[in-house]
């Protein structure tokens, strides 16, 4: 049984799947906005967005 949580992009509200074996520092990329998203942590599941820094 694999179990996904289920969080929402902080950009655009739509819902995220995380997967179970994410851990803290992975990134994901939301499907509805396409804006990269850094796991923080996984229990509870927190997602900040992810931003390049400009050199
Ligand atoms: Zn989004």
């Amino acid at each position: 049984m694999s179990e996904t949580h289920a969080t929402h992009c902080s950009e655009c509200g739509a819902a995220v799947p995380v997967p179970s074996d994410a851990t803290p520092g992975e990134l994901l990329v939301c499907d509805h906005c396409g804006v990269e998203l850094e796991v923080v942590s996984m229990s509870p599941v927190e997602l900040t967005i992810f931003e390049e820094e400009e050199k």
